[in-house]
């Protein structure tokens, strides 16, 4: 049934209303015709009928006056009867009139004198009772006799008059039989019409003498026939509803009294054969509607379905879904149509996906590029506020790319990139669930991948990996290149909860792992460049220097073996006008990132340079210890700078150390290698800070011109609770033992340690144990103390 259901205003529904209508309108006005022709031809075939029945009515009137003239003729001829008329023996007279009339069952007999008056009769009428009335048919009759129509006392008789003749005439016998019940009866047997005969009184009503009509249509009759139009033969009369044709004829009229028949037939029943037709007619029209609503629904189906099904293609197009076509069933205009909207269909999916390739992919690398990237994050990062499971961003930046496309050209430059392209691609998608991990390619060297369901030891897992994929050397047109990454990571949503925050701080993480040559670094709050109060802190650390707020701690260095002083690292610390006394791990880094370092080292330099110049003339053989960080090995009037320094205070290159980490070194190894080379044939002693903590390539520690390597003060603070750390430290000292070198652990924190190091025959220690970083003043008393009362107390000599 619903495939017969139809959604108003449809086209289906128009198309189905629009046959319905056609068929109804042609089936009305047929309809309407038909029955207009058929009580048309009903009421002239009716008509017809009633005329031959008017003419049978009067012919059957006509033969029963023919046989009643012979019955007259016998009793006429009859010589008795002629015997007693001429002896006018009334008594033989009378008794033959009844005995006759009883044997033809005629209801008057009479016997008329040629005078006109009246013999005998069988009736007693008034009327009767002198002249006979109807003189004037005599004369007619006078040949073979007469048949006529009256009325006797206002009843209509049949009436027929022949002369006695002997052999001349002498006397007139009348009959009559009254017209009745039998007559209309007998009429209507022969002509299936309606006969009723009716009388017109002197008053005008008529009334009724005989009719085959049933009793309570009979009164109507009367009454219209009293008030219908006047004389008009053929009529239209409505009998209890019915119409009926009607002929009325005169029989007779005496005066003011009048006989008619009226001759009728109803319409109804004329029509009767054609009515029942009509209903058949009537029954085939609703069956062939029925058919016909069937058929158009169905055939507007045929139409409608496939508009439908475009309908909604298009919509589905629209919505950017081109996964499934129109199936095309016909092969008329509407197939057509269904297989044009697939051509359709087809083009605008591989346009939308070119555009989408160009709008969207790299060229280079075939890797989604950056505006898909965002897209992918900004719904990694909706899901992720959804589902609340943390999501990693790592942004990747070649090292020295520069120096590859400079010096082997750009075409080799895009064949790295394909490559590195490729083994990022390659490594990511060697995790299990790689669907939803992207890896593009940002613009220039750098890469991201987007991480939508690790955390950050999955993040780590996976920047280890990738750093190891770009390990292998790359070959191109037979050079072979070394080729590594730096890699930023953050994890959301501790890192921050929108796309730009995450890639802005994924992008600062990776330059702080460029500049540590770290491999990889997590985003730290410290590197925020937004963080509060960072714009004001730079302004603030200008102003520091020139309002003189930095000050120079010393921490000493103790050699294990003599338990002597040998000198002190320079340590900056920052007496901020609000904020306090400041250690630099607060402010360092920041310097470091914001390019300002290179003033403060300078600033360190210059004071501690004037420091040491004071105490070697006070007698203090001190050797000061002054940390750089990345970016003073990259500037190259550093050496200057220093030189002028040495030179305008007096300092002797070997009185000063300077620090730097491994780190610092890889950022750039090229240009950091240079400067301290050239610091190194200087004079000045070169420390590895922080060993231990980097990415320590020895094939670089090899090369690079030190005299010392300092342990990192997390592996010598540990050393007596975890053996991994004591292994470390072993292992650093018997390396720097290995390569010349000497080798100083910071972080000595208690006594045991500083045992625990000269044992292992450290050279230098430094640390809380020893002192805390002072203040020259305090420094210098320290130092005093130190000569007169713990150095001798200090049980650090090594063993014999
Ligand atoms: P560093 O070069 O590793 O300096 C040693 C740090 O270890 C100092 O922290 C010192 O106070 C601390 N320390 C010394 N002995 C112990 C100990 O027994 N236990 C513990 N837990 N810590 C000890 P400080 O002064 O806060 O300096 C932190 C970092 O700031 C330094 O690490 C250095 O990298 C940087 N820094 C300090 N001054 C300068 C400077 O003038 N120039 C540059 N470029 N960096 C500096
Ligand atoms: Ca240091
Ligand atoms: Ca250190």
């Amino acid at each position: 049934m619903k495939m017969l259901a139809l959604r108003f205003g449809s086209l289906q529904a128009r198309i189905v209303t629009l046959f319905v209508l056609l068929f109804l309108v042609v089936q009305v006005l047929g309809f309407a015709f038909i029955s207009r022709a058929i009580s048309d031809n009903a009421r002239s075939s009716l008509r017809e009928e009633l005329t031959v029945g008017e003419r049978i009515f009067s012919r059957q009137l006509e033969q029963n006056g023919q046989r009643l003239i012979q019955a007259a003729n016998i009793l006429s001829a009859d010589f008795a009867f002629r015997e007693a008329i001429a002896t006018n023996d009334e008594e033989t007279i009378a008794s033959a009139l009844r005995n006759h009339g009883n044997r033809i069952k005629s209801d008057v007999m009479m016997l008329v004198g040629l005078d006109g008056k009246v013999v005998a009769s069988t009736l007693a009428v008034k009327e009767l009772s002198g002249k006979f009335p109807f003189m004037d048919l005599f004369r007619s009759a006078e040949r073979e006799g007469i048949s006529s129509v009256v009325l006797f006392e206002g009843v209509p008789y049949q009436l027929v008059i022949v002369p006695v003749k002997a052999p001349v005439a002498i006397a007139w016998v009348a009959m009559g039989f009254r017209i009745d019940e039998a007559l209309a009866k007998d009429f209507e047997a022969l002509t299936a019409l309606k006969l009723s005969v009716l009388v017109r009184e002197k008053n005008g009503d008529w009334r009724m003498m005989a009719s085959t009509l049933s009793p309570e249509l009979r009164d109507s009759l009367a009454w219209q026939l009293g008030n219908g139009k006047g004389s008009a033969k053929n009529r239209a009369m409505f009998l209890a509803g019915d119409e009926y044709e009607s002929v009325v004829t005169t029989l007779s009229s005496q005066g003011t009294m009048v006989a008619a028949a009226v001759i009728q037939r109803s319409l109804r029943e004329a029509a009767e054969p054609y009515t029942r037709l009509q209903t058949m007619l009537l029954f085939l029209s609703v069956g062939g509607l029925c058919l016909l609503i069937i058929g158009s629904v169905l055939t507007a189906r045929r139409i409608a379905q496939p508009v439908r099904e475009l309908a909604s293609l298009a919509k589905r197009i629209e919505q950017g879904d081109y996964s499934q076509p129109v199936e095309v069933h016909t092969k008329d205009e509407i197939g057509e149509l269904g297989s044009a909207f697939n051509h359709m269909r087809d083009a605008i999916s591989t346009r939308e996906q070119r555009i989408m390739e160009l709008a969207y992919s790299d060229e280079l690398t075939g890797l989604p590029n950056r505006a898909l990237f965002m897209e992918k994050l900004n719904h990694a990062v909706l899901s992720m506020t959804r589902s609340g499971q943390s999501m990693s961003v790592l942004v990747m930046d070649l090292d020295r790319f520069k120096l590859v496309n400079d010096t082997l050209g750009h075409q080799c430059g895009d064949a790295v990139l394909r490559i590195v392209g490729e083994r990022l691609a390659a490594t990511v998608s060697r995790e299990a669930e790689t669907l939803a991990r992207t890896v593009a390619r940002l613009g220039g060297d750098e890469f991201a991948v987007l991480l939508p369901a690790d955390g950050v030891s999955g993040a780590e897992n996976v920047a280890r990996r990738l750093l190891k994929a770009l390990e292998n050397p790359l070959v191109i047109q037979g050079v072979t290149i070394d080729i590594s990454g730096s890699i930023g990571v953050v994890t959301a949503p501790g890192h921050g909860d929108d796309a730009a925050t995450l890639m802005r701080r994924a992008d600062m993480a990776m330059y702080e792992a460029k500049r540590g040559n770290r491999g990889f670094a997590h985003y730290e709050t410290a590197l925020d460049s937004e963080s509060p109060g960072r714009l004001s802190l730079l302004s603030e650390l200008r102003n520091a220097i020139e309002r003189d707020e930095l000050t120079i701690y010393y921490q000493p260095k103790v050699s294990l073996a003599t338990g002597g002083v040998i000198g002190a690292e320079v340590l900056v610390r920052w007496n901020h006008p609000e904020r306090g006394f400041m250690p630099p791990d607060q402010f360092i880094p920041f310097a470091e990132q914001t390019g300002f370092i290179t003033q403060i080292t300078r600033w360190v330099l210059r004071h501690a340079l004037e420091q040491c110049g004071t105490w070697h003339r006070q007698g203090r053989t001190l050797n000061i210890a002054v940390n750089l960080s990345a970016r003073d090995l990259h500037t190259p009037d550093l050496v200057n700078y220093i030189e002028r320094q040495m030179t305008e205070l007096a300092v002797k290159p070997e009185w000063i150390t300077l620090e730097v980490t491994e780190s610092a070194v890889m950022s750039d190894p090229t240009r950091a290698l240079a400067t301290l080379e050239a610091l190194h044939k200087m004079g000045i002693h070169l420390s590895i800070d922080d060993f231990g903590t980097g990415y320590s390539s020895f094939a670089y520690l090899k090369k690079m011109p030190v005299d010392e390597i300092k342990i990192d003060k997390s592996f010598v603070m540990g050393m007596l609770t975890d053996a991994d750390d004591a292994t470390i430290v072993r292992s650093v000292i018997d390396l720097g033992h290995n390569l010349g070198l000497k080798v100083t652990a910071e972080g000595t924190e208690n006594e045991g340690v500083l045992r625990a190091l000269a044992a292992l025959k450290c050279d230098l220690a430094q640390g809380y144990h020893i002192s805390r970083p002072l203040p020259y003043e305090k420094f210098e008393t320290w130092l005093d103390q130190y000569v007169r009362e713990i150095k001798p107390a200090l049980v650090i000599h090594r063993p014999a």
